[in-house]
């Protein structure tokens, strides 16, 4: 089957009408390493993904870029132990690594993006794309931009106008250097959480996490502090925004947030649980974050797409299908005249925490249809505002956080808004 999302509407007027004719590359958007607060020295994280078979990986550090001088003491007692840096010279060379003597300690100096990039990279096959988390110091949100040129610093204070201000930073910045660069708000239901209100009110939201591999983060949600799953947050924001605000969309991102690389368990934040495939014409940072703006990419925790194609009458799905795995299919969305109305969250917040979300009706977010197989075509009936699907399989996520959890994947929504 052709290999292209066509996005409707005005998602197609606004990326001038142009598709990409490309190919599906495997990269994941949320990585931390030595850098911040990840235990694993950022070439061997990089390491890891490159030959697992990812094409392209962004190592998102709080607050910081992979740039200038930082220098991890080497100590039984750290993260970065002698054991683990004899394996970064068994690995790489005796000469790759620098030990520098800080008051009288050995302290590893880590590698740049620039000079990761250096020994990674290879057109076509694998790149290395510049990313951080802009983490609030008040504890949410946290959102990442992907293609910066210049660290953007984590502030303090309302989540919802935290939201506004790393946009709006991240827009700027954008436009000062000339090259598309995307913000995708991280794990809504970690710590005190982001209410679906607080993201009503970001005028540029475009992306938004709906799985993460860390195990602390609730993407199914949480009934005891009125935090609805990550994909609810997804329908309601979509549903309560588009009929006042045509151009907007959201789309859902997978991702890792590993940032244990040593132990394996299902409490650990291992790689490897959530990642994007996006389809691009080529493997570049900017063409990659146009196709993410395109809405060309979907989410998975395993499982494998060959195609999807959204034209202006119906939604395919065609699952890589395996052999002795079944799929279902399920197209999401809600449909106009909605109720629209919503009641106080079920959790009164103390102190301002935790953040709970408003209850909206369950008009939202419906399954419009479900299909058992591996390839499934949704003929719009006219009334829907927008259209995405959810795709499960009967076959085990690897290492996942959830016990006996399956593979899932999610594509992105269509605006059929009239
Ligand atoms: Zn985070
Ligand atoms: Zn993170």
């Amino acid at each position: 089957m052709r290999m292209r999302l066509i996005a409707l509407g005005l998602v197609l007027m606004m990326s001038g009408g142009a598709f990409a004719e490309g190919q599906w590359y495997k990269g994941v958007t949320h990585i931390h390493t030595l850098w911040s607060d990840g235990d694993m020295a950022p070439e061997m994280v990089v390491d890891w993904y490159k030959t697992r078979g990812y094409d392209f990986v962004c190592l998102s550090e709080h607050n910081r870029l992979q740039e200038g001088e930082k220098l991890v003491a080497i100590s039984e007692k750290n993260k970065l132990t002698p054991e683990h840096v004899a394996a970064i010279e068994k690995r790489f060379g005796a000469d790759w690594v620098t030990v520098k003597e800080e008051d009288g300690n050995p302290k590893m100096q880590l590698k740049t993006h620039v000079e990761m990039g250096e020994y990674f990279n290879e057109a076509g096959k694998f790149l290395m794309v510049p990313a951080e988390e802009m983490t609030s110091i008040s504890g949410a949100p946290h959102v990442n931009v992907i293609n910066p040129r210049e660290q953007v610093p984590g502030r303090y204070g309302d989540p919802g106008m935290l939201l506004n201000k790393y946009m709006d930073e991240v827009h700027a910045q954008s436009e000062k250097y000339g090259v598309p660069m995307m913000t995708h708000v991280n794990h809504v239901n970690f710590s005190d959480g982001v209410s679906i209100e607080q993201m009503m009110q970001a005028r540029r939201l475009q992306f938004m996490e709906i799985y993460n591999g860390h195990p602390s983060i609730r993407f199914e949600g949480s009934e005891k502090l009125g935090m609805p799953a990550e994909e609810r947050h997804w329908d309601v924001l979509l549903s309560m925004r588009l009929p006042k605000e045509p151009e907007f969309i959201l789309y859902g991102m997978s991702t890792d947030d590993s940032h244990n690389y040593h132990k394996w368990a299902a409490r650990e934040s291992n790689p490897g649980r959530g990642w994007v495939m996006v389809r691009s014409e080529k493997l570049e940072e900017n063409a990659l974050v146009e196709a993410m703006q395109r809405g060309d990419f979907y989410g998975t925790t395993g499982l494998l797409l060959d195609d999807v194609v959204a034209n202006d009458t119906s939604y395919t799905v065609d699952i890589a299908e395996e052999a002795g795995v079944s799929y279902t299919i399920e197209f999401v969305g809600t449909r106009t005249g909605f109720d629209t109305s919503s009641t106080e969250p079920t959790v009164k917040p103390e102190g301002g925490t935790p953040r709970p979300s408003r209850v909206y009706s369950d008009d939202i977010g419906v399954v419009l249809a479900t299909v058992e197989g591996p390839e499934a075509t949704y003929t719009y009936k006219g009334d829907e505002l927008y259209v995405r699907a959810r795709i499960m399989s009967t076959k085990p996520q690897d290492n996942p956080v959830e016990k006996d959890a399956k593979q899932r994947a999610w594509t992105q929504p269509v605006r059929l808004v009239k």
